[in-house]
């Protein structure tokens, strides 16, 4: 099925839940719906620990639940499933917060003047630079400016590649 075939999908939830509930994932997939009773059952683990990981998966936003209660014993039974669109969102949602902060960086690089101590250690910007009359407060010497266009180049191509990652079109 489409969900762990994915390799970001996969990636997130790996990253998010780990192996245990990569686990229960997985079961869950096969079959739609469980409770956590038949997880607990079908993987041989303790139910409090199959709830505790199926929170987790809820919290990751990697699953979902839907709970009835018995007429009779008023007893509350949550019914699992997986939510991939839900994991679509949250990558989508990670990707663009990247790119905000990208674009912010790439804006900071653009406009603003650097420069770093010969020895190559440590690079400052014009209003640092200016504050120990552009020496290098460590080693005191006269600073050199600094041409940062391959970091720019570098993070063009991370913006492109994001973008490029779009999982649906922009605005969408
Ligand atoms: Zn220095």
């Amino acid at each position: 099925m489409r969900l762990l075939d994915d390799p970001r999908l996969k990636a997130y939830i790996e990253e998010a839940v780990g192996d245990e509930g990569m686990r229960i994932a997985e079961l869950l997939l096969s079959r739609e719906e469980a409770t956590d009773t038949q997880i607990a059952e079908e993987l041989g683990e303790k139910p409090s620990h199959v709830r505790k990981v199926l929170y987790n998966l809820y919290e990751a936003r990697v699953a979902d639940y839907h709970k009835e209660k018995d007429k009779e014993t008023g007893w509350l039974t949550f019914y699992w499933y997986l939510t991939p669109d839900h994991v679509e969102h949250a990558l989508e949602m990670r990707r663009k917060r990247e790119l905000d902060r990208l674009e912010e960086r790439l804006r900071f690089e653009s406009e603003h003047e650097f420069f770093v101590c010969p020895t190559g250690h440590e690079r400052f910007d014009f209003a640092t630079a200016t504050e120990t009359d552009f020496h290098c407060p460590e080693h005191g010497e006269m600073l050199d400016a600094f041409d940062n266009a391959k970091e720019i180049e570098a993070i063009h191509a991370r913006i492109e590649a994001l973008r490029a990652a779009s999982a649906r079109p922009e605005g969408a």
